[in-house]
């Protein structure tokens, strides 16, 4: 689970998601192909994604 720092957006990420978007300077695609910019504080999320609950 990524909260995106923007919108406030938790969303999932797979664990190769996850180290792709360790490699590209911490900008992560999400289950549901959504892009994430984590916050670098640490937000509560303000929703849940749908999309990825749903498992994308
Ligand atoms: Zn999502």
């Amino acid at each position: 689970m990524l909260v995106d720092g923007l919108t406030g957006i938790a969303h999932c990420l797979t664990v190769k998601a996850f180290a792709a978007g360790r490699r590209a300077g911490d900008c992560y695609v999400a289950l549901c192909g959504a892009r994430v910019l984590p916050e670098r504080l640490t937000a509560p999320a303000r929703y849940h994604c749908r999309a990825c609950e749903r498992g994308g």
